[in-house]
């Protein structure tokens, strides 16, 4: 019934995730019928994003200067760092303010089903930190699902043979819940009452 060009646009919608045939129809017919400004506008940051946004040396947020402002700011504590599932867990704990040292973003958790090992969420780059001798203490602030403990119990395994402090974030933190899902205060209180492993 559409056009090919109007087709592909559809198809191409539906790559988002949460998008299905009828809202990718829904998204289309709206761009083309009163947004192309906008549309535009979608086109040229999702093109530009995806040419230059790269990882953090250090931390492995999103970022397209090498180092992320986190870890470009001369006040962070670079002996203190944190290792969270996701870039919204990240801005979940800054955004408590009660955290100044630096991140570790796994993008993701251990799933041997999934065909996600240690190399798909950035081990040997944590290793790399772990043996550089900069961070004294890492904060384990993975999910408490299943495969959030499973992978902070892996990375525990992995400071052992490293001189780094290993910690687990605190209660309050929901079973199964996401950081992000947080709020500021539950989240400060959690990292503050850290326990040592
Ligand atoms: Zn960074």
């Amino acid at each position: 019934m559409f056009s090919p060009l109007v087709e592909r646009l559809i198809r191409s919608l539906k790559v988002l995730p949460g998008v299905g045939a009828k809202t990718a129809q829904r998204m289309a017919i709206h761009l083309l019928e009163r947004n192309r400004e906008g549309g535009a506008a979608l086109a040229l940051a999702i093109q530009e994003a995806l040419e230059n946004v790269g990882h953090c040396q250090v931390c492995r947020m999103f970022c397209e200067t090498g180092l992320c402002s986190v870890c470009a700011h001369p006040g962070r504590d670079k002996t203190l760092m944190c290792i969270v599932e996701s870039p919204a867990d990240m801005l979940a704990i800054e955004q408590s303010g009660r955290f100044a040292g630096r991140y570790f973003v796994l993008f993701g958790h251990l799933s041997p089903i999934d065909g996600i090992g240690p190399d798909e969420i950035g081990l040997p780059l944590l290793q790399r930190h772990l043996a550089g001798g900069e961070v004294a203490e890492i904060i384990l602030a993975t999910g408490t699902t299943v495969e959030g403990e499973a992978t902070a119990y892996y990375i525990q395994e992995l400071a052992k043979s490293s001189s780094v402090a290993v910690s687990r974030i605190a209660h309050g933190v929901p079973v199964g819940g996401d950081l992000e899902y947080m709020d500021a205060n539950t989240l400060g209180l959690a990292l503050s009452g850290r326990h040592k492993l």
